[in-house]
């Protein structure tokens, strides 16, 4: 369970990010919904631990991990990263990517990292380099990476858009069955309506830092909080 409460983050006395809080429990998506620029990553990026914020505060499972004068380093917040340049390691094969950073014994090491390329389909690539791999593979296997340490809470930052149209319904629709077999708690950051629609148990809308909107896609779909919300989504049909 993810809970953020007062996130503020300002750039050059420009708040950014902008009095943010949401609550994610496992086993959801929230789609972070928003036009370029509104402070969709930069959250996320104070979420995941490598920015800081001016104010607010971050939970996870009922344990602060960050506010203003503590901070839980990045890496032991037990949150999986999954961003738009999934930037595997190319010098290593694809089960040592899936198990990079993963503890306890090599017997007990490999089977994760088994298991969840045979979850996503790969398992026979498993010591091949990435650089044999197409790019929806690629995402696949950055996917399993990411779940490997069976991280609480999952960041992903418009992680299908290097993908053609042809691949991506495909992977998003795994990546979401994967999450939810893992009862993963989803912040997922898109600019697209559509991809949130599909994907999300909640939308928030965000927009000049601010979320402006939150609720199920239904509902915000069909009532959009104002004219800006309802141009942004009237591109689908
Ligand atoms: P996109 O959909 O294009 O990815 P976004 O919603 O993710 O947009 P952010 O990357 O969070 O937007 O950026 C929000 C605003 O903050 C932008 O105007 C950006 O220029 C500014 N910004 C982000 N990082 C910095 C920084 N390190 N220094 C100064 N300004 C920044
Ligand atoms: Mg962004």
């Amino acid at each position: 369970r993810l809970e953020i409460r007062g996130l503020v983050r300002s750039y050059g006395g420009r708040r950014v990010v902008d009095d943010v809080s949401l609550t994610i429990r496992p086993g959801q998506v929230t789609c972070l919904l928003g036009p370029s620029g509104c402070g969709k990553s930069t959250t996320l990026r104070i979420i995941a631990g490598v920015e800081m914020q001016d104010a607010g505060e971050i939970w996870v499972d009922g344990k602060l991990i960050c506010d203003t004068v503590f901070r839980i380093p990045p890496e032991r917040r037990s949150i999986g990263l999954m961003f738009q340049d999934f930037a595997l390691f190319p010098h290593l094969t694809v089960a040592d990517n899936v198990g990079f950073g993963l503890r306890g014994s090599k017997p007990a090491r490999r089977a994760r990292v088994m298991s969840l390329l045979e979850r996503v389909g790969l398992a026979h690539y498993a010591d091949n380099y990435p650089h044999a791999l197409s790019g929806g593979e690629q995402q696949r296997v950055a996917l399993a990476r990411a779940l490997a340490p069976r991280p609480k809470i999952m960041l992903m930052d418009e992680p299908f858009s290097g993908l053609d149209n042809r691949l991506r319904d495909g992977i998003r629709d795994e990546t979401l069955t994967l999450l939810k077999e893992e009862d993963t708690a989803v912040l997922l950051v898109t600019h697209e309506p559509q991809e949130a629609m599909r994907m999300a148990d909640e939308i928030a809308l965000m927009r000049d830092g601010a979320i402006v909107q939150r609720g199920a896609p239904y509902n915000i779909y069909n009532a959009p909080v104002d004219k800006a919300a309802v141009a942004f989504f009237s591109d689908i049909n």
